[in-house]
């Protein structure tokens, strides 16, 4: 593992080799995964330049380096969501990335005039953009609940994501995923004073998404999600607990938005359920492909489910869903974590490499989200993220798999190709080129997957 954060010049040479060796990537993409692997710092007159803009909601895990406790600034109250960055002695085209706060980042947000920069040192690199903060997002509920806490919106403005449940009933060091802050991130954001609750009613949700419906013609797609239920949860059993919302929010918005859920790998009776519910795309995510991996950092998948049975399940739900809208997630980085993970870069290409080939060959797009370590969870405690190389030949990896099965770009995500993309967690959306997005409608079309 490389030194972690790295020093700006050592970043600066790693980024300029990397862009040697990789010139059929887009520079924006390195760029992407280097703020992602190393989170950004920002200046006090940088953030005072946030604090009217859009953000950090907070959607689901912290996806920061540092806990709340170590935020001198009140970054977690301040920083943006996302930030798009664009021009510089690159020519940068705009690009969306995720916001991971780290103060010792090399990478800073800094203000110049009334606008704002990404330095890398003493260089600057691109200037940066913000979003607004959108006028439905301090609206109060009649519950008395923001709609940005209910339903906030990423991937510049395209994604709603409602994270109906916010803690996971994998609990501990024998069950929880060892990437994962969520349990932990629950507890520390309420410590905080965020109004996080544990369940967000149903009533709460459709108020939010009928504000958001009337007002907002930005977004184009939801993901209903939250931690797995291994038991119940207000008497109701996982697949039934999540297709309520579904239910709920189609009936009331029939093919307003493109509706995805993010659960776990479910019997295909489960899976019938989401559908007929009106879920079109399906994420069940399998975090990491090797088995011995999968064994050790998601132990309470490994034992309820088991790798091999929730590898079945994904295939049965091309017969559900249709193969194009399965698309499970992998966590990139954690293949490489100590203790258990690969040393070598090579290694883990191989690994992950072979577990995209075995999907893409038949006819399943995995996608990843870049691994932040956050340091309340059991992996991110103790080191930091893999290195920037392995990112970086992951996405040559990753297009060359797609390309070679010409398999479709993945509906759900908006528009692929650098300067389009936006996608914010990972720069997977920013190698595919594709002069035609394969998106489904997001106008009512009364009907639903197949
Ligand atoms: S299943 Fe794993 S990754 Fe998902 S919320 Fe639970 S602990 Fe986190």
């Amino acid at each position: 593992m490389p030194t972690h954060p790295p020093t700006a010049a050592d970043l600066a040479a790693e980024l300029e080799r990397l862009a040697a060796e990789y010139p059929d990537l887009p520079r924006e993409a390195l760029l992407k995964e280097a703020i992602l692997t190393s989170g950004l710092s920002f200046s006090a007159d940088a953030l005072r330049l946030c604090r009217d803009k859009k953000t950090k909601s907070y959607f689901i895990f912290s996806f920061d380096m540092v806990p709340i406790a170590a935020m001198e600034k009140d970054e977690h109250r301040h920083a943006p969501e996302e930030i798009r960055f664009h021009g510089g002695a690159a020519a940068y085209r705009p690009t969306v990335v995720s916001v991971r706060v780290n103060p010792a980042s090399p990478l800073r947000v800094e203000a110049a005039a009334n606008s704002l920069a990404l330095r890398l040192g003493e260089e600057d690199v691109a200037a940066i953009e913000l979003l607004p903060s959108p006028g439905y997002y301090q609206r109060a509920l009649r519950s008395g609940q923001p709609v940005h806490e209910v339903a906030p919106t990423i991937e510049w403005g395209y994604l709603i994501y409602l994270t109906v449940y916010r803690k996971c009933q994998y609990f501990g060091f024998n069950e929880e995923c060892r990437f994962c802050d969520i349990n932990a991130n629950y507890r520390q954001q309420v410590a905080a004073g965020r109004p996080y609750r544990t369940v967000k009613p149903i009533e709460d949700v459709l108020e939010a998404l009928a504000i958001i419906a009337q007002t907002d013609d930005q977004s184009r797609a939801y993901t209903i999600t939250g931690g797995s239920i291994t038991r119940h949860l207000q008497g109701q059993r996982e697949a039934e607990f999540y297709a309520s919302y579904a239910r709920a929010i189609e009936g009331r918005f029939a093919g307003r938005w493109i509706g995805k859920m993010v659960a776990q790998a479910l019997p295909e009776d489960d899976q019938k359920r989401f559908r007929d519910a009106g879920i079109r795309i399906y994420h069940p995510n399998f975090e990491v492909w090797d088995a011995g991996l999968f064994e050790k950092i998601c132990p309470g998948k490994a034992a309820y489910i088991g790798q091999r049975e929730w590898f079945r399940r994904i295939l049965a739900a091309r017969e559900i869903f249709g193969a194009e809208n399965v698309i499970p997630n992998f966590v990139a980085g954690i293949e490489m974590s100590r203790p258990h993970g690969f040393a070598a870069v090579d290694d883990a290409l191989a690994s992950t490499g072979a577990g995209l080939e075995w999907f893409m060959s038949q006819g399943v797009v995995p996608r990843f989200t870049t691994w932040c370590p956050e340091p309340l969870s059991e992996l991110g405690s103790s080191q930091g993220p893999a290195p920037l190389a392995y990112h970086v030949g992951l996405l040559r990896v990753w297009r060359d798999t797609h390309r070679r099965h010409r398999l479709p770009v993945p509906p759900g995500y908006g528009p692929p190709g650098p300067g389009r993309a936006l996608f914010s967690v990972s720069a997977f959306m920013d190698v595919i080129e594709a002069p035609t997005p394969a998106e489904p409608p997001a106008v009512p079309t009364g009907a639903h997957a197949p």
